[in-house]
């Protein structure tokens, strides 16, 4: 077992985290996370309406006792987000670990926090991280230039960022970007966090509900299968090299404003993509760590196997290092 101020505080068996993944973050894949011992989150904004999420939570309830949480995702959207309707049903639901990401949670943290609600906020970036630790929050989750997603706009790479934020950042941290296998853990741990996020890996797992042809492109993509979109709008995003990525990048370097591309990149349209195994149907995120995944595996045999090779690295290979 890997005893680290993450697993203490949250009361999880293992320092691993699948974090928020917008239409993949469903009961399905949580449960199956919480039941292998880490901590999940379903994500709010997967759930069409508030009243949804509410469902949501009980479902997941029904297939785990474990702890999970829900992530809260503060970016752009098409469409107008009700959050503060959002937050009231985690807090009403009686949810203890809330994820949040993109921007500033200072609105919800007093709410949260009256709830006796613990909160991990994602960054991408050590000023943002010390913002965070300034106003309160529990635990925050560093987030490399490697992820999928949203990297921010600085470009720091993990090996730099995680480190830099360890200097900085007191309360508990979550390396999140680019990990996927025990070698990332372990050394997670050695530049200083406490656990390591991870949502394209959990992807190609069984549980995880999305298409079967999805999760073998994971398997089949390397490093390089990535494209950043929106550069231009300063709101970048990594997500799977395919048709539409490669259209929405050439579009911006023509010079494009979001109705431009907007079409192209709608959520439901990816959401359909990755729900139908339509590989070129849309956008689905997904992070550089494709080049270090080889098999789809169900959540327990995921997260065992990267405990038990973690505690196999420390112990024989770095132990062996030393005895020399
Ligand atoms: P959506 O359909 O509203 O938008 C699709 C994409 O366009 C998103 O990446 C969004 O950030 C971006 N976008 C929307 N309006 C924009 C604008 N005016 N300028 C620049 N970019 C704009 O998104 P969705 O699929 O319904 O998801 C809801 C939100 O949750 C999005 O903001 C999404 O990025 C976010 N989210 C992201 C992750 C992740 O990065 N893994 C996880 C959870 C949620």
């Amino acid at each position: 077992m890997l005893k680290t101020r993450f697993t203490e505080l949250f009361g999880v068996a293992h320092p691993i985290v699948q974090g928020g993944m917008q239409w993949v973050g469903y009961a399905e894949l949580v449960s199956a996370v919480a039941n292998a011992g880490a901590l999940g989150f379903l994500t709010a904004l997967t759930q069409p309406t508030p009243e949804a999420l509410e469902k949501e939570i009980a479902r997941t309830r029904s297939m785990t006792d474990k702890p999970f949480g829900v992530n809260l995702t503060i970016l752009p959207t098409i469409k107008p987000v009700p959050y503060d309707e959002y937050r009231q049903v985690v807090i009403e639901a009686g949810i203890k670990i809330v994820e949040t990401a993109g921007n500033n949670p200072a609105p919800h943290l007093p709410a949260f926090k009256a709830a006796d609600i613990k909160v991990i906020h994602k960054c991408t970036s050590v000023r943002h991280a010390v913002k965070a630790q300034s106003i309160g929050v529990d635990a925050v989750s560093i987030d490399g230039f490697e992820c999928a997603g949203h990297p921010g706009e600085d470009d720091v790479p993990g090996l730099i960022l995680i480190p830099a934020a360890a200097d900085k950042v007191a309360i508990p941290m979550i390396a999140s970007g680019g990990f996927g296998d025990a070698r990332g853990l372990v050394a997670a741990l050695a530049l200083g966090a406490d656990g390591i996020n991870m949502g394209t890996r959990f992807m190609a797992t069984k549980e995880a509900p999305i298409h079967q042809k999805i999760k073998e492109a994971i398997v089949a993509n390397d490093e390089r299968s990535t494209n950043l979109i929106f550069r231009t709008l300063h709101n970048t995003a990594r997500v799977a090299k395919n048709a539409v990525s490669d259209e929405v990048v050439a579009i911006e370097k023509r010079g494009a404003t979001f109705e431009d591309v907007k079409a192209l990149v709608a959520g439901q349209r990816g959401r359909h993509a990755i729900e139908d195994g339509d590989i070129d149907g849309g956008i689905w995120s997904a992070g550089m760590v494709q080049g270090l995944i080889h098999d789809i595996p169900s959540c327990e045999e995921l997260v065992t196997r990267i405990v038990c090779e973690a505690e196999e690295i420390i112990r024989t290979r770095l132990g062996h290092l030393l005895a020399n």
